[in-house]
């Protein structure tokens, strides 16, 4: 706190963390000798840079622009870049600190990192986002590499950021295709990588209920965000015979109790780039309102929160607790504050961790990484198969990890100590570095 007095959310984030590892440091004294959580909470690197562009009017802006490198202790640094107002260092460090453990139980070669910027591409044309991303390459291109650092999309960075940041890095340093991912399928995407974090959250929640002698047919399911998740959770939601009543962006929500359609969000939030309010004007069961989704009172068995970190704090947890939900699974990054987490517990709702439900996404990153190196596309079906496998291995590592450690159903704590095992291992191996 004394080091980052302005960084809540990073602090947060440790803070959560450790409470969960203390069992693990208990049981190797080495990792306590060897100042594991003192050197995992540095990141090893942090950039801040200068991002001008110039506007549809002719006049010069200027956003900031972060990537956090912090670790690589079991592979390159992989993470997302965020484009939000909200963006700062205390944003970018807790999503790259999370991101060390979600990456290790991927169980794939991947270390720990993040960045984006202050940017808002709400309402910026085209032309404004490629000018923006172009600046931003010029910068980012010396520290990422196809070893050293591959960034992917995050909230507001999807297939159109992604191709002009992959454009401009082409043409300062070559067709490197590995650099990035989350491209697109004509210059070296994968398939299902858009599907994939939406789709991972699915089969998470299916081997948690699974777990738990339960399924997802005939289950009411609340949904935040309209974005990359909260689209694809819908549909697999959908597919797997569940009922998604709810989708929401930060101006409001809509309900429909008769189910939500992803094809409807998707063509307003991908197509048309417009709020989710459209949705009402275009479907006639469902109703608009403004505010946040988790102040409405609806029956249903599962929340998905899907938008941003924090979204859910304690009043809204409560309502969640009383509205019926047994089961959080977050398709968001640090969804629920820790006040919220702590009811959610003594209320025995079972929460799948981010870091464990989201993980979708970036281990489909690593297989586009993998089907690059060796220039082959894989089919959709070979993809959906691997992250079905992925998702399953790391609920099982979890679960193993809890009951290890003698928690029971606390899925959190085990991602975390699942996560952090492998990492911490690492560290020791290679001396301290
Ligand atoms: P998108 O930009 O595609 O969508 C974000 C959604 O969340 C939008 O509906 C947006 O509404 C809403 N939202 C964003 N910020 C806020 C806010 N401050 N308050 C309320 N609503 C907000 O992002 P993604 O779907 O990619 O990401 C959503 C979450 O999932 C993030 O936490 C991200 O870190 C996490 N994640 C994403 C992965 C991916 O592969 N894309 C992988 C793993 C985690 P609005 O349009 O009004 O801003």
């Amino acid at each position: 706190e004394q080091r980052d007095p302005n960084q809540p959310e990073f602090l947060e984030a440790i803070d959560n963390f450790f409470k969960t590892i203390a069992p693990v440091l208990e049981k190797h004294p080495e990792y306590v000798k060897a100042n594991i959580v003192g050197r995992l909470v540095e990141p090893e690197r942090a950039f801040q840079f200068r991002v001008p562009w110039v506007d549809d009017d002719g006049n010069v802006q200027v956003n900031r622009g972060f990537r956090v490198q912090f670790s690589a202790a079991i592979g390159p640094y992989k993470g997302g870049l965020r484009l939000h107002p909200t963006v700062n260092l205390s944003i970018v460090k807790f999503l790259g600190f999370e991101q060390i453990f979600k990456n290790s139980l991927t169980g794939l070669p991947i270390g720990g990192g993040k960045g984006g910027s202050d940017f808002d591409p709400k309402g910026k044309s085209d032309g404004e986002v490629m000018r923006f991303c172009q600046s931003f390459m010029t910068e980012l291109q010396r520290h990422i590499g196809l070893d050293i650092d591959v960034p992917a999309g995050d909230i507001g960075v999807g297939c159109r950021e992604i191709g002009f940041l992959y454009g401009q890095y082409r043409r300062l340093r070559g067709a490197e295709r590995g650099i990035l991912t989350g491209k697109g399928l004509s210059y070296g995407g994968s398939l299902a990588r858009t599907e994939a974090t939406g789709f991972g959250l699915l089969y998470y929640t299916k081997a948690l209920l699974a777990a738990n002698n339960e399924t997802l047919d005939g289950k009411k399911i609340k949904v935040s965000g309209s974005g990359n998740v909260a689209i694809y959770a819908i549909q697999k939601a959908t597919e797997l015979g569940a009922t998604v009543v709810t989708a929401s962006d930060s101006n409001g929500f809509v309900y429909d109790p008769n189910g939500i359609d992803y094809k409807v969000i998707q063509q307003i939030k991908e197509v048309e780039r417009g709020r989710i309010k459209d949705y009402a004007d275009r479907v006639s069961t469902a109703e608009y309102h403004e505010g946040s989704v988790w102040d409405f009172d609806a029956d249903y068995d599962i929340a998905l929160p899907c938008a941003t970190q924090n979204e859910i704090d304690a009043d809204q947890a409560d309502r969640v607790i009383k509205n019926g939900a047994t089961v959080v699974a977050s398709g968001a990054n640090m969804p629920c504050t820790p006040a919220a987490v702590t009811a959610f517990s003594k209320a025995n709702v079972l929460l799948g961790p981010a870091k464990a439900a989201n993980a979708g996404g970036v281990a489909v990153s690593a297989l586009e990484m993998s089907q690059n190196s060796e220039r082959l596309s894989w089919t959709f079906e070979e993809v959906d198969n691997r992250l079905k496998d992925i998702m399953q291995n790391i609920f099982d590592e979890s679960q193993a990890a809890a009951e290890e450690y003698g928690l029971g159903k606390n899925y959190l704590a085990g991602a975390n100590i699942a996560g952090f095992n492998k990492v911490a291992d690492a560290m020791l191996a290679q001396g301290v570095i």
